[in-house]
């Protein structure tokens, strides 16, 4: 691994600010900028865009309004549903919500207004289900009729499209280029040829092919320099579906003989070739890669300088970018263009930082110091013009300004007064920001480069919708533009004033006051991986020695002993406990993460998030026993006082398994403590060791022996005898359907009181694709749900029903991404999927594959290369249909069937497999997906994403029928059934008379 070539993503974004505003200090005269920037706007403002402009679409239908959501929802989808039903269900769904109507009145913008309105409101005028349904009679001319209208739409959304690509193939591109420039002179073109990243290498190659054909098309145009010719822009993670920091090997054997194949195309004809900026935690991987494209740059074209690459300025690191790219140019005596953008991937970032409990965010949170930050690494990409020749791309005009402003100094600052050292251009995306540079290219001496989209219909709709919302934001200069009220004081108001607050809580804070979120880790961050790697490597897993059957009942006889004294202590005391608990397991993070690497074979990834899960229940339980355990006053007559109190059952029989040996076990046992029973915990056989670090970890942390005991053994001699003895007053257990069944006779056979069966079991859990699905969203969710952690977890996908109308795609895409996978040691931060737990598993898995093979279609698996023991190929099979999917198989095996027709015929059959855990729901169309989730007797639904990785509180974890009794784990209702109940009503007038009535004190 390489040493880090930037300092931390996640630091505190005041402190980066300073650094950014000591670069820029003494460098801008803000009310020049403002003076500058004023007349574009007031001139833009006068000569209000074309209709297609995004402007004023984003003035028609704001994205924050319904209209606009659904319009988005709609671009986003439509054009891709291949059977007319489901475009007439999804048009009817979204046309819905909104009063398209009445938002075309007294549009300034009629033509646009007219089309989408005639369109739209001519729709819901005839679609089934939406508002105007009643007044139609039902029949053909009613299906005639949608049709129709959902053509309608069709045509409204590619023409709201072709605004944004330049053509639909390169040829076509460059012939609108070449008309835009007969009144521009000064435009240049980066073309970029559009799609979703590459889940497959069919994917890549596609793009590959594509990017080559269209840098040969630009050949016969290209000038004397990079800086004057049409170039290209592509993107890493279209040319490799593993673009990412854990495979990191196969990223420089795989990818970077593509992007040269590109470079050496690009160089030999003299143009530009600019790779755009993705996600933050593929930024490191990046400049490895740059600088490695730079050193064959050097040694094979030393003269050519049109090797670029964009810098995002809304990252907190953009700063150390630039002096690390003009460092690598410097190094390979080179000279790159870099485009400096604020980027395109804010929401995702943030999100992910949350989602991961991360220090900090990677990206600013305040608008304004993304403004900031630009002009910073601006003045710094202008310092280093020697190695840089910078690109500015905004459609902010107070960025200009202020850009423009800077950029003229430097050029004034030379002595013999030439131009040389502050040469530079600005950039825009097609479509967007036409009336500001309208503005700013009056001046013949600012030349602009246009990003330029080339493609399909299809491969535009990721790319328009993240325009769609990227302007849609309140906070973005081209909606404020768009928006009257906002004076041009305000819109170009100075962004130099720094806040000390971030905008959002920090990822840790996510929950408030009420608990903190567990921290988890950034495996790409080589800072938090380094003591993760070194804990794996450092650990080893001890023997931990196996309880007879005998010690059954002398701990139980002592577990029964110490109960009375635990369920005395102070609710507030328990729960301390618990938190005490969860802060150890967190500052141990690497340490457990060691141990179920090397116990459990988890990948580094499952384990950070396993050991997250445990410090949440922790915290979650604390705070919920707090809340919900605590003595209630309860109404009643005067004269009476009446509390109801929750109080422990006894001692609690734990009972885990060997796929979560930290987060259920310690669930199970933290629950039942924190309500105040005594707990017998058994973990499962395979996985002893983690279980018992963990009770040593409570016992520090002030449960008393008495009160926990932990017992390793076999489950039909240690777990039955558990199960069996007279002191058990209560069972929680997960695992098998099996097993559970016979937990609950064991129980029922037993004399005394009845006890309670807290029990989570198996699925067959089910997700539901429908045609508006987006493929690789699909094929993204399946691949998580289905393989990781080898299909060990209850929650894992095993059967996909997919839509008939785009099953082949899918399967297609499917094949293509187990071919992806990477199977093998899971120490190694490559592999994907390791081993099954143990070589019973492995063989139960086996035969039930081989047994598909013969009865079902292979669609495909995964190559396995690694001789490590116990691993099971991913594999996916089509069978005819969902009943004869029997039993659950814990492991990476995936039955797919298609579907047509009703869709909730899919969920009824699914429904009659009679587990109820989790279902994968993949729609754009809102209401199918809440009826589906209506009609569905399944625990966890998960829409448009992947259906792993519950989150105590957020998701909470348990099902029905066959998959288990509930309450949900992680859960507000969970704790209860740990308890028992009391009520205590005291006569208080029993003495004499009701002394408070009397006094007037009640
Ligand atoms: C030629 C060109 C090429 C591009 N290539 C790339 C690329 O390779 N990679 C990429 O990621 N993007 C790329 N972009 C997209 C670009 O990032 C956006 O279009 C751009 O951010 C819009 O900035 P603006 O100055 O026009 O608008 P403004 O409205 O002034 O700024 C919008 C920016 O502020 C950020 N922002 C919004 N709210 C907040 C907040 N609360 N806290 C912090 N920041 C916030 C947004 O994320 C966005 O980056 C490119 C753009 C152009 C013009």
């Amino acid at each position: 691994m390489n040493a880090a070539r930037l300092p931390f993503p996640y630091r505190v974004e005041a402190e980066v600010l300073a650094a950014s505003l000591s670069v820029l200090k003494g460098q801008l005269d803000w009310p020049a900028v403002l003076a500058s920037a004023e007349p574009w706007v007031r001139s833009v403002r006068e000569q209000p865009a074309p209709f297609w402009a995004m402007e004023s679409l984003l003035r028609e239908y704001p994205i924050s309004s319904a209209e606009g959501l659904a319009l988005m929802r709609l671009a986003e989808a439509l054009l891709r549903v291949p059977d007319a039903e489901t475009a007439i269900a999804l048009t009817a769904d979204q046309l819905g919500r909104g009063d398209f109507d009445g938002a075309a009145e007294g549009s300034p913008h009629k033509m646009l207004a007219q089309l989408s309105a005639s369109a739209i409101s001519l729709s819901k005028r005839f679609l089934p289900g939406s508002a105007n349904l009643g007044q139609n009679p039902p029949g053909l001319l009613e299906r005639l009729g949608s049709r129709t209208v959902v053509a309608a739409t069709v045509r409204a959304i590619q023409l709201l499209g072709r605004q944004f690509v330049l053509g639909r193939n390169i040829q076509e591109a460059m012939n609108e280029a070449d008309a835009a420039r007969k009144s521009l002179r000064n435009l240049r073109f980066s073309y970029d040829m559009l799609g979703e990243g590459a889940r497959t290498e069919r994917d890549a190659e596609r793009y590959l092919a594509s990017y080559s054909k269209a840098i040969a098309a630009i050949v016969g145009t290209a000038a004397a320099s990079p800086m004057t010719a049409d170039g290209i822009s592509i993107k890493l993670s279209a040319l490799f579906s593993r673009y990412e920091d854990a495979q990191r090997e196969r990223v420089f054997a795989e990818l970077l003989p593509r992007v040269l194949r590109l470079v050496d195309q690009a160089a030999q004809a003299n143009l530009n070739l600019t790779i755009d900026a993705e996600e933050s935690d593929r930024l490191e991987l990046s400049l490895d890669l740059i600088d490695a494209v730079a050193g064959h740059i050097a040694a094979k074209f030393p003269q050519w300088a049109g090797f670029g690459l964009a810098v995002q300025a809304y990252q907190t690191r953009a700063l150390e970018v630039v002096d690390e790219v003009a460092r690598i140019a410097r190094q390979h005596g080179l000279r790159f263009m870099v485009r400096l953008v604020k980027g395109a991937y804010w929401d995702g970032e943030i999100k992910r930082a949350q989602e991961a409990g991360l220090p900090s965010y990677p990206v600013f949170t305040h608008k304004h110091h993304t403004d900031i930050h630009y002009l910073a690494c601006a003045a710094q990409m202008i310092r280093h013009h020697e190695v840089i020749y910078p690109q500015f791309a905004t459609h902010n005009a107070g960025t200009i300004a202020a850009i423009l402003q800077m950029a003229r100094a430097v050029r004034r600052q030379l002595p013999d007064g030439s131009v040389v050292g502050a040469a530079f251009e600005l950039q825009r995306l097609h479509g967007m920001g036409e009336g500001v540079y309208r503005e700013v290219m009056k001046d013949p001496n600012v030349p602009c480069r246009v990003y330029a989209p080339v493609g399909e219909h299809r491969d535009l709709l990721a790319y328009l919708v993240r325009r769609l919302l990227e302007n849609g934001a309140n906070s973005s200069f081209v909606h404020q533009l768009a928006d009257e009220h906002v004076s041009a004081e305000v819109l170009l108001a100075s962004p130099l004033a720094p806040s000390t607050e971030s905008a959002l809580p920090q990822p840790l804070a996510l929950y408030g006051e009420a608990r903190a979120n567990s921290k988890g880790a950034d495996l790409a961050c080589l800072a938090m991986r380094a003591p993760l790697d070194a804990a794996v490597a450092a650990t080893w897993v001890p023997a931990v020695p196996m309880a007879s059957t005998n010690e059954v009942d002398a701990t139980m006889q002592r577990l029964h002993a110490g109960f009375d004294a635990w369920a005395a202590r102070p609710l507030a005391e328990r729960a301390a406990v618990l938190q005490r608990a969860a802060d150890a397991l967190e500052a141990r993070l690497p340490e457990f993460c060691g141990l179920l690497v090397k116990e459990a074979h988890k990948t580094l990834g499952d384990c950070i998030a396993e050991v997250r899960e445990a410090v949440d229940f922790c915290r979650y339980y604390a705070v919920q026993a707090q809340e919900r355990l605590a003595e209630q006053t309860l109404p009643g007559p005067t004269g009476e006082s009446n509390v109801l109190r929750l109080h422990g059952r006894g001692v609690f029989v734990c009972i885990s398994p060997w796929n979560f040996p930290l987060a259920i076990f310690a669930g199970q046992v933290v629950a039942a403590l924190v309500a105040g029973n005594a707990v017998a915990a058994k973990p499962a056989e395979q996985t002893p060791a983690v279980a018992l670090r963990f009770v040593a970890l409570l016992h520090d942390a002030g449960v008393p022996s008495d009160a926990l005991a932990f017992l390793h053994g076999q489950g039909e001699t240690v777990g039955a005898a558990l199960v069996a003895h007279p002191h058990t007053a209560g069972v929680c257990f997960t695992g098998s359907t099996q097993v559970a069944r016979i937990i609950n006779r064991t129980l029922a056979a037993k004399d005394g009181p009845i006890v309670p069966l807290i029990a989570e079991t198996g699925g067959l859990n089910a997700m539901v694709v429908d045609s508006t699905a987006l493929p690789e969203q699909v094929i993204d969710a399946v691949v998580q749900s289905a393989f990781r952690s080898a299909g060990q977890r209850c929650s894992a996908l095993r059967l996909l029903c997919v839509h008939e109308g785009i099953a082949d795609g899918i399967i297609e895409m499917l094949r293509g991404a187990l071919l992806e996978l990477q199977v093998g040691d899971p120490a190694d931060l490559a592999t994907d999927v390791g081993p099954v737990i143990d070589d019973e598993a492995c063989a139960g898995i086996s035969a039930h594959v081989q047994r598909l093979r013969s009865e079902a279609k292979l669609l495909g698996e995964t190559a396995v290369k690694s001789e490590f023991p116990r691993l099971i190929a991913p594999v996916a099979f089509e069978i005819g249909r969902i009943a004869e999917l029997k039993n659950e198989i814990f492991g990476p095996v995936l039955h797919v069937v298609r579907w047509g027709g009703d869709v909730n015929a899919v969920v009824s059959q699914i429904n009659a497999l009679g587990y109820g855990l989790t279902l994968g729901v993949q729609t754009r169309i809102d209401s199918r997906a809440q009826r589906i989730a209506d009609t569905a007797r399944i625990g966890n639904v998960y829409v448009n994403r992947n259906m792993i990785g519950a989150v105590v509180g957020v998701q909470p974890f348990g099902g029905e029928g066959l998959s288990g009794t509930g309450p949900k784990a992680g859960g507000p209702n969970y704790l209860y059934r740990f308890c028992a109940e009391q009520t205590v009503t005291i006569n208080t007038a029993a003495a004499g008379g009701n002394a408070e009535l009397l006094t007037g004190q009640s």
